[in-house]
């Protein structure tokens, strides 16, 4: 595979496959005016005076489709725009002057052609004038059958219209779901950072501001605050670093990733696994947040040198190597206990000087 780089050249000129196969797959009904025309008793010349614009239409119609957002290369987007509806138009024009009446079946291209790309609000004027323009010259081509080519004149433009605002209404949807989710996001993201670098700078700054005060007075206890200082604003480096990459990455696999960042950051010998080996499961999100509050721990508190994560599809145990506490749970593990609890499982912490482990199983499931 060659890459193909945009460069200066503007974005890349690809032919919009679906765009064009979805347009172009109701072409197939212009079969019924050409095989009228080919079926018919008029002179050779005359039928195929009465195919090719037909087959010129459905060309054409095809290929704006799929070309539309990049040529011709040197129009405004407006321009390309008209520069195929003016193709599709002479062409309809031209279908009508050597087939008459059955030009009418063009008509619900066209509108295709206006209601689809066009916004509801700028597509209806023009949809509307060529509804009645074109179903008025049905009814005085003096054809008996005229009352038929309503349904491509008449019926047909106003149900196209009518997708065509459908999916107009469904892709704004989209388009505000994923605003709002994105937004979200964005809110998400600014509390985890102002919680995490607001409490660490505040502390950093009024460490820096006592140890300048204590360089000459109080060598010693100067020196205390700096490693004080270069501790803080690693764990806070290694806080950021887990927290952007939960947010590039926001499952299970992330949490681990972000896990075992922040540990290698905070100078923790990490070994926390890729993924849950039992793949995706339902206790994916509680786990997630086992991992987070007991990693964030042992960089905060724990002193330790190695850490470890150990992940079954219905358990977690986190270990670390280092000084330990006295067991007693603070907001932190207080609050992942009753959210463990109230999923159906048991957390338990165990600590000595040698280390601390926080494990979750989830009960009632086969261990
Ligand atoms: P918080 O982190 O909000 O203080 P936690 O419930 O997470 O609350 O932790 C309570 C306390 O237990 C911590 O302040 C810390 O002193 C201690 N602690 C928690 N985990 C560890 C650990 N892995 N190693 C050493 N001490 C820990
Ligand atoms: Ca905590």
């Amino acid at each position: 595979m060659t890459a193909v780089t945009a460069g200066s050249a503007g974005p890349v000129r690809r032919f919009d496959t679906t765009a064009s196969l979805l347009a172009s797959v109701w072409l197939v009904i212009l079969v019924v005016p050409v095989a009228t025309v080919l079926t018919g008793d008029d002179p050779w010349w005359q039928k195929v005076a009465g195919t090719v614009p037909f087959i010129a239409f459905g060309a054409v119609y095809a290929v704006a489709f799929g070309v539309l957002a990049h040529t011709p290369a040197r129009f405004s987007t407006r321009g390309r725009y008209l520069f195929w509806l003016a193709l599709l138009a002479a062409l309809t024009l031209v279908a009508a002057v050597t087939t008459g009446i059955g030009s009418a079946y063009l008509v619900p291209f066209l509108v295709a052609y206006l209601a689809f790309p066009l916004p509801p609000a700028r597509s209806i004027a023009p949809v509307a004038a060529i509804t009645v323009a074109s179903s008025w010259a049905v009814f005085i081509a003096g054809e008996p059958y005229w009352p038929g080519f309503l349904g491509a004149t008449l019926v047909s433009p106003v149900l196209v219209y009518l997708i065509a605002m459908a999916s107009h209404r469904a892709e704004r949807e989209q388009q505000l779901a994923h605003d709002l989710d994105q937004t979200r996001q964005r809110e998400a993201m600014a509390v985890d950072v102002h919680d995490l670098l607001g409490h660490s700078l505040t502390v950093v700054t009024l460490k820096a501001e006592l140890a300048a005060r204590l360089v000459d007075t109080d060598p010693a206890a100067a020196k205390a605050e700096l490693a004080q200082i270069a501790g803080l604003s690693r764990t806070a480096l290694a806080e950021v670093r887990a927290t952007v990459t939960r947010i590039r990455q926001p499952d299970l696999a992330g949490e681990l990733a972000g896990a075992r960042r922040a540990l290698e950051t905070a100078g923790i010998a990490a070994s926390v696994p890729e993924a849950s080996p039992a793949g995706a499961g339902p206790n994916d999100r509680l786990f997630s947040w086992v991992v987070r509050e007991a990693v964030t721990n042992v960089v905060r508190h724990s002193g330790a040198t190695g850490c470890t994560v150990e992940l079954t599809g219905h358990s977690v145990r986190v270990h670390d190597d280092g000084h330990g506490f006295d067991g007693v749970a603070g907001n932190g593990l207080q609050g992942l206990r009753t959210r463990v609890t109230d999923a159906g499982g048991t957390l338990t912490v165990t600590s000595d000087a040698t280390g601390t482990t926080v494990a979750v199983t989830m009960t009632g499931e086969p261990s």
